[in-house]
């Protein structure tokens, strides 16, 4: 059987093939854990979850009709949406 050496300071690990594959199914378990208790988490706070997104939703929408233009109904000179008239030819956007 292989074995593996490690060594930290003065402390020597003697970990074979199974003591590994062991740390290898704890390591994992752990993680699988991990993801239970998050799903878990977000079941209990969805609701608080919810509004974080939907904030974040609202504000992708306003910065996106922030970069959108419009375009001048008369000389099709493309404005910005927080501008009242057109800076071309004085006609209300
Ligand atoms: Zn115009």
């Amino acid at each position: 059987m292989s074995e593996i050496y490690l060594q930290i300071a003065n402390i020597q690990f003697i970990a074979n093939f199974f003591d590994v594959f062991i740390l290898f199914i704890i390591i994992s378990s752990l993680y699988v854990l991990k993801s239970l208790f998050d799903l878990i988490d977000f079941k209990i706070n969805k609701y608080h979850y919810d509004k974080i997104i939907r904030r974040e939703k609202a504000v992708r929408v306003k910065q996106k009709r922030k970069n959108e233009l419009v375009e001048c109904l008369k000389c099709k000179y493309t404005c910005r949406p927080e501008w009242k008239k057109c800076p071309i030819c004085d006609t209300k956007l």
